[in-house]
């Protein structure tokens, strides 16, 4: 595949264009057009043709054409792996988990494409046939990080396509190749053109076009809290259909009966991965007195034995950071929580990579008063949390607006039942600290978000219930 072949994806600097960065190397990678309002409005009408086209044809040849749509992102996992780690910076190997990940949601509402069935329902009299339909919303609109940037596209344009929708995602600017390289796939795929859009460009003005088309029937954001809360606002004016899948606060409980091995593997996993980037790492570790300080000792050896560096050598298991807002965001939760009483245990400072990179670090005797409890940090930042009783870790995991994932480890298994109802989260992990596939509902409560996606229950979504009421 040759990105330079997309119209919007330039070598060298043009008018009107961004650059896109490799965070680890600081290089410009391509140069971006930017989409304009006008533009904008010509490819929603586009759209809505296309979607009139695509919703009629048979659910089977949509399901065909999603799982070639599929194959197509397997057999190009390598190559899509390579650019996700030069625009984004994790390392490689966590790039190619990424492409599993994004296809296995494209793999599985394929297949959900000829289940989308309505119902009879039971008559109010005897002349009465009642029944529901199940239809495409119509032309969705999808606005995406940087974080997961394959995942998080296929994620909505998956279920999108599979009930019959088109939809026009804008990426985000930091990765924006990841998603035209699935735009051009999509097309090889036999999905039709224009349902599948990939736009670019100043994230005011491209989703003040898509909040006030009326023709745009539904929005899928995925990003922070506060772009979320913004964009619910632009939204209300035509009534749009909303998912919104936003920031985490996770808090990882680790009780005195847990398996030590496994809680700290746990807390590994869900930490480190991406360089602490993702909207389910753990953001809060709390631990309790007992088991306190082996969990903290097991934690200095694992974190030496982190590889930090550019994404494409081999063995790095830590990239760099996003950008330098990312860095200062650590370094003000660090600093913060050593003012206030916090103790060093390893890392601290930026790496001497320079650059985006930073140590993998590990706070102890951090408390609620503490920026890093209140918000999120997204970066490699442990901090261990201090607890005596269940109830005690209840309340501080609870303490918080957002509601996304939430783990524990406990061998108690009446522990287990009581703890994971008593959580306020939409995803609990327990014993593990990796919960996300295609099969299980992906959403928060509070201020992390509305609706779910993957599963079952996504491609609901993207539908629209209608009643008949048929008098023979
Ligand atoms: P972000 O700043 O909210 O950006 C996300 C997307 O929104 C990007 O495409 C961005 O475009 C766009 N955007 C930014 N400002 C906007 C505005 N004023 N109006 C309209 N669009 C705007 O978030 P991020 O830094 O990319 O991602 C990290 C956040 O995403 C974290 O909070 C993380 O927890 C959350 N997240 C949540 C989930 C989940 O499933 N719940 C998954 C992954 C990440 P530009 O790139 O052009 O600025």
């Amino acid at each position: 595949m040759d990105l330079l072949n997309h119209p919007h994806i330039f070598k060298e600097r043009q008018n009107d264009s961004f650059e896109v960065i490799n965070p680890s190397t600081q290089e410009a990678l391509a140069y971006i057009k930017n989409t304009h309002q006008q533009e904008l409005q010509n490819l929603i009408q586009k759209a809505k043709i296309a979607q009139k086209q695509w919703a009629t044809m048979l659910p089977e040849d949509r399901c065909d054409r999603i799982y070639k749509f599929y194959s197509l992102i397997l057999e190009n996992r390598d190559f899509l792996a390579e650019i996700m780690t030069k625009e984004q910076g994790k390392p490689l190997e966590q790039a190619k988990s990424e492409i599993t990940y994004a296809a296995s949601f494209v793999k599985w509402f394929a297949t959900e494409a000829r289940r989308v069935d309505g119902d009879i329902l039971s008559p109010k009299a005897k002349t009465q046939k009642l029944l529901t339909l199940k239809q495409p919303i119509g032309v969705c609109a999808a606005i995406t990080p940087w974080n997961f940037p394959s995942s998080m596209i296929t994620r909505k344009i998956a279920p999108a396509l599979a009930s019959g929708c088109a939809i026009i995602v804008k990426s985000a600017s930091q990765t924006p190749l990841s998603a035209y390289a699935l735009e051009i796939l999509a097309k090889e795929a036999g999905i039709l053109e224009n349902c599948f859009i990939v736009v670019n460009g100043d994230s005011t003005e491209i989703s003040d076009v898509l909040c006030q088309s009326n023709d745009i029937k539904k929005l899928s954001f995925t990003g922070s809290t506060e772009v979320g809360r913004l964009l619910y606002q632009k939204c209300a004016p035509t009534i749009k259909k909303l998912s919104l899948e936003l920031g985490g606060n996770a808090p990882f409980i680790v009780f005195d009966d847990a398996n030590l091995e496994e809680a700290v593997n746990g807390i590994m996993d869900s930490k480190f991965r991406n360089s602490g980037q993702t909207c389910v790492c753990a953001n809060r570790i709390y631990v309790q007195s007992g088991i306190y300080d082996k969990i903290c000792e097991a934690l200095i050896e694992k974190i030496q034995t982190l590889k930090i560096g550019d994404g494409l050598e081999s063995g790095v298991n830590q990239g760099p950071l996003i950008d330098e807002k990312a860095l200062l965001k650590v370094e003000e939760h660090i600093s913060d929580a050593l003012n206030r009483g916090a103790k060093l245990v390893i890392g601290g400072k930026r790496h001497h990579l320079g650059g985006n990179f930073f140590q993998p670090t590990l706070l102890k005797d951090v408390t609620q008063q503490m920026k890093v409890a209140k918000e999120e940090t997204f970066g490699p930042l442990a901090p261990l949390f201090r607890f005596e009783s269940e109830e005690e870790a209840l309340f501080f995991a609870n303490d918080t607006e957002f509601g996304l994932a939430a783990y524990f480890f406990t061998q108690d298994y009446k522990r287990q039942w009581r703890v994971a109802e008593s959580l306020e989260y939409g995803m609990i992990g327990i014993n593990t600290g990796l919960i996300s596939n295609e099969v299980a509902p992906f959403g928060g409560i509070k201020q992390s978000g509305l609706g779910r996606e993957g599963s079952k229950y996504g491609i609901e979504e993207y539908l629209e219930l209608k009643y008949l009421c048929l008098n023979l």
